[in-house]
């Protein structure tokens, strides 16, 4: 099995963009703390995997939270050997406030935690910044730059940015707007990893 798994904290858009990627319908509605189990989307040896969304929202405990992702370490810890590939969305407007707002309360977000998670695991992970329709044009890259420096691309061993810009920065990006439609940068990052990893055969399923 070669497995592909969707992180992202709750109403990021994960399912809506599942569903323009892959045409099928994932579980909506969902809540943070009221699903902790992830689902999966099967195509022949080629698995997708939903992770439930992390975070708060009204009515969920920051222990239910914390469940949520400690489910989520365990899960991917137990299938390291199949995971070959993650996709964690990001809300792209969102995320510095969200970002931001945790690091005054001297905590370190759940989105950062779980990214050098992953590439402690060694999994290859693109950065999926989605809602790209809510920036202007002209203050994409702006964006985009201040957020791979967030995740610790594109900045010395200060943190201080090192002025290369997002797409120089070595971080895997794309920027979509799954409500959209519009995901082919995320398509064309699944395309190559897939090529990498000999795997041509898997894009038929996009
Ligand atoms: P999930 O909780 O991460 O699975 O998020 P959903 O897919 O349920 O989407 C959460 C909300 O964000 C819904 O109201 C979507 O319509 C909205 N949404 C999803 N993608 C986009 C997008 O690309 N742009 C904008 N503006 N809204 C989006």
């Amino acid at each position: 099995t070669f497995e592909v798994i969707f992180v992202g904290r709750s109403n990021v858009g994960k399912s809506t963009l599942l569903k323009n990627l892959t045409g099928r319908n994932v579980r909506t509605g969902k809540r943070p703390g009221v699903t902790l189990k992830p689902t999966h989307l099967y195509f022949d040896d080629f698995l997708i995997t939903d992770m439930p969304g992390f975070g708060f929202m009204s009515g969920v405990t920051k222990e239910k939270s914390e469940d949520v992702k400690n489910n989520i370490v365990q899960y991917i810890e137990g299938h390291a050997d199949r995971i070959m590939l993650a996709v964690q969305v990001i809300d792209g407007p969102a995320f510095v406030e969200i970002t931001e707002r945790w690091d005054s309360r001297d905590e370190i977000p759940i989105d950062l935690e779980l990214h050098d998670f992953l590439e402690e695991m060694e999994i290859t992970t693109i950065i999926a910044a989605n809602k790209m329709d809510r920036v202007k044009e002209t203050e994409k890259d702006e964006l985009l730059t201040e957020i791979v420096e967030i995740f610790g691309y594109g900045t010395d061993e200060n943190g201080e940015s090192t002025g290369v810009g997002w797409k120089e920065s070595g971080a895997l990006v794309a920027p979509v707007s799954a409500r959209g439609g519009d995901i082919r940068p995320l398509i064309s990052h699944l395309k190559n990893e897939f090529h990498k990893m000999k795997r041509d055969d898997l894009f038929k399923h996009f």
